[in-house]
Formats: C-alpha cells, structure tokens, sequence
C-alpha cells in the first residue's frame, strides 16, 4: 500500500483543481523518479492565454467577459481539450484540465497534448444570440493560437455541439475556407464524428465493465449512483439503465432523486428535457442532495458533474467498490488515500472518461481525410482503445504497488517524458 503524500501540503484547506493535479503528478513523479528539470517542464503549462469578450447583449448594453486558453504540453502532438462555460471557472481551474488533457491523451496513447479552455459565464441565463455572439468572439481571440494542427477545442460542461459548430465556422471565415478539423464535437452535418455525443459515457461503460470483472460485479443488477445529468452523466445512466443495472440516484446542479427500486432513466431524461432538472421527475422516488448521492449503499458511483466533490470530509462514507470517474478531478489526493484503504477501485478520470477525447481524435482524423467512418466502426476502435489502457493502467498500479490513478498517471507521464527527451531541449 502506498504512502499517503497529502503531507506536502501543510494545511488542510479545500484544494484548488491545479495543487490537486499538481499532487497527482507529484506521485507519479516521484515513482518514475524524473529529475527536477523534466519534473518542472511537465509541471507547468506551456502556454496561458486570458481574453477579454466584449459582447453586445440583447439588451443593447456591452459586457465583458474573461476567457481562458491553456496548453498544458504539446510534445506528443497538438493541444486537445474542452472549453468550460461556467460562473465559477478560474484560471487554475483551466490549468488543472488541460494538464489532465496532457496525461489523458498519453494514457489512451493518442497523438495529442493537453489544453482547455473557458469563458467565465452563466450561460443558463443568457439567450441563444449572446451565446453565439460570445462564442464567436472568444473563438477570434483565441483564434491566434488554435488550429487543426496546434490546438483543437471540444465541448465541456455548458457547451455544446452547436457551439463546436460556431466556433468552427467563426475560424471557417477569417481564414475563407472551411477548415472541419479546428474544433471535435461538431454536429454530424458540419464534419461531426458518428458515435462521438455518446463517447465518453461508453467508454466510461467499457471502463466499469473492466473494473468489475476485478471486482466480480456484473453491470445487470449492480446498484449504481450518477452525478451531474449531460453529455457524461445523462448518457451513462442510460446506457447502464438499458444494460440491467438499477441507476438509484441521479442529480443535476439542482439537487438528485433516490428511486431504492430504480429509476427508469427514459422517463427521467424527458422529466429533464421537460422541466430542466432530473428533480421534474413525478414518478416513484425521494429527493435527496448532490452530497447525500455520494454517499449512497451502491456497487458504482460516477462522479460525472464537477471537480473536487469526493473530499477527506466525505470519502469514508462513500459505500461504493467501484468509482468511475466520468468527471475531470471529482476525487481529492487525500480522498483517494481513504478510497483506496476501504478497497475501492477508483476509476480515474484520466482513463474513465477518456472515450470523449478518444472519438475527438477519430472525428479530426476523419476532418482532416475527409473520409468518414460508420457508427460500429467508431465504437469498435473507442471499446478496443478503452479496454487495453485499462489493461495497461491495470498492471502499472500492480506493477508499482498503488492506485489505479496513480498507475495512470505513471503511464501518461512516461510517455510524454520520454517524448520530450527524445525532442531535446531547444534551442
Ligand atoms: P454538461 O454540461 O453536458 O452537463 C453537466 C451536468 O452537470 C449537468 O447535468 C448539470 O446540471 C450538472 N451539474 C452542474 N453543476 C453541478 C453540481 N454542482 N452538482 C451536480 N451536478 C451539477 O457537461 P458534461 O460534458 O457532461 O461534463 C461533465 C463532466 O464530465 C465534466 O467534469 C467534464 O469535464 C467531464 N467530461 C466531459 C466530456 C465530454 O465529452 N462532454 C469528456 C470528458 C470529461
């Protein structure tokens, strides 16, 4: 059993996203024993770029807004990441996805760096004119460092396919031609990938399945707990739903339901689509929080909202024996220590919810060839991608005596250490 390291910290107070990967790294350094110069490379990020969004709101008046984008590495090829829409998105919180991003893509072994993006903004409370408009300017101010072939953008929480296509046709414009492959998580008709809105819940699937077999727990029966209910958590708790497995609890920003028996998610999906939260729900269940869901009597839990939910403060009430992290950095380090001493397999996000950036590759393969692959074909190479890293991560945590994350973050850092070895140092 490893060494709780959280002693690197002197304090206990709530971590910020970035000192919670920093840690991370921290512990796959220390394993892979890199020397301090390779350690500070991969440590920080490459580039920062913070934008202000002027933009005309409906109502005449111009607001601005403050924008991100991070490229955390690119030694294994072009920045790859999200872009976060939301009120509390920080600078440090960009940072800590898009070096998640580098480790990620090194992880599932594709030819992508790190980055991530975000705007700070309620975009609940603006109409769909001043999204684009907002969308179309941050993509110009960040235009000076994107591109198919140095970063590519995709959606996150609070954005969307549409958006994707925006942002596609806003760099399409100043450059008088379309250029598909700048932006993943197009719609279909605008160079999308088939398979790609139901990627990261797959290959969360896939994930879990693997977990189980460790764990001896099938999907058909097996209780589980969903956080969050978009593109990860909606779709997974479908899937598991259509699978056998009785989803008990799921939630959104505005609090969960608890069906003991099991939700039927087709409902709860148009209760969603209906009302705008899971909590429209009519039929037989009881409200319960965010918090509560967490701490539920479940096989699998999937943290698949926000960062930083499964804490010291909560982790030795957390009942579930697999954790599939669908979200980027729910678990704290101090929380994974506690996770991993009750004999929980924690399934990091850096694998879990890697069938998101996995399909993000294939659709800027099929942009860039112009040449576009089936829907079995997508799922066959996203399932075979997701069960061999997990392989791979499997046996490096074994191999190292940790956690599966730890084991992650070995392999993802070798890879791009090594990469950037083999480059030298320029100049
Ligand atoms: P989304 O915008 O589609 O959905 C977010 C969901 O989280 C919504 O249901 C929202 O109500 C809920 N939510 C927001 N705040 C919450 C809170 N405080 N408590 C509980 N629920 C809350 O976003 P998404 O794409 O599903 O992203 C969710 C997580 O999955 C993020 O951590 C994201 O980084 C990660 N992720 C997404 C993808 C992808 O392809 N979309 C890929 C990899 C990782």
């Amino acid at each position: 059993m490893p060494k709780p390291q959280t002693a690197r910290r002197a304090a206990a107070r709530p971590m910020n996203p970035f000192e919670m990967a920093l840690e991370q790294f921290d512990r796959a350094a220390d394993i892979l024993g890199l020397d301090p110069g390779m350690r500070e490379t991969l440590r920080r990020p490459k580039r920062q770029l913070i934008v202000s969004i002027p933009v005309r709101m409906d109502d005449g008046s111009i607001r601005v807004f403050e924008g991100y984008r991070v490229q955390h590495n690119i030694a294994r090829g072009p920045a790859k990441g999200g872009i976060r829409y939301h009120p509390q998105v920080s600078l440090d919180e960009v940072k800590a996805l898009a070096s998640w991003m580098t480790w990620k893509c090194s992880v599932v072994n594709i030819p992508f760096g790190g980055g991530k993006g975000g705007v700070i903004c309620d975009p609940k409370s603006m109409s769909e004119g001043e999204l684009e408009r907002m969308t179309r300017r941050y993509a110009s101010e960040i235009s000076i460092i994107i591109g198919h072939d140095r970063d590519i953008p995709a959606p996150d929480v609070y954005t969307t396919p549409q958006i994707m296509a925006w942002i596609m046709d806003t760099i399409s414009m100043t450059k008088g031609y379309s250029t598909l492959g700048v932006v993943t998580g197009k719609p279909i008709a605008v160079g999308g990938s088939e398979g790609r809105n139901e990627a990261t819940a797959r290959g969360c699937i896939v994930a879990i399945q693997e977990a189980g077999k460790k764990k001896s727990i099938k999907l058909k029966g097996a209780r589980v707990a969903v956080q969050g209910f978009g593109n990860a958590g909606a779709i997974c708790a479908r899937l598991l739903w259509s699978m056998g497995a009785k989803v008990v609890a799921v939630s959104d920003s505005q609090g969960g339901i608890y069906g003991s028996g099991g939700l039927p998610i087709d409902a709860v999906i148009a209760a969603k689509e209906k009302t705008g939260s899971v909590r429209g729900y009519e039929g037989k269940s009881e409200k319960i929080s965010n918090g509560a869901l967490l701490e539920l009597p479940v096989d699998v839990l999937v943290p698949a909202a926000l960062e930083g939910v499964i804490t010291a403060a909560n982790a030795s009430r957390v009942k579930a024996k697999i954790i599939a992290e669908a979200a980027n950095g729910p678990t704290t380090p101090d929380a994974d220590d506690i996770l991993l001493r009750k004999g929980a397999i924690v399934i990091p996000d850096i694998l879990a919810n890697a069938g998101g950036v996995t399909v993000s590759y294939f659709e800027w393969v099929q942009d860039l060839y112009s040449f576009f692959w089936e829907t079995d074909f997508v799922y066959a190479h996203l399932t075979k991608t997701i069960s061999r890293s997990f392989g791979e991560v499997w046996k490096t945590a074994q191999a190292n005596k940790t956690d599966m994350r730890t084991g992650a973050m070995v392999l993802g850092v070798a890879r791009v250490a090594e990469a950037t070895r083999i480059r030298g140092l320029f100049p």
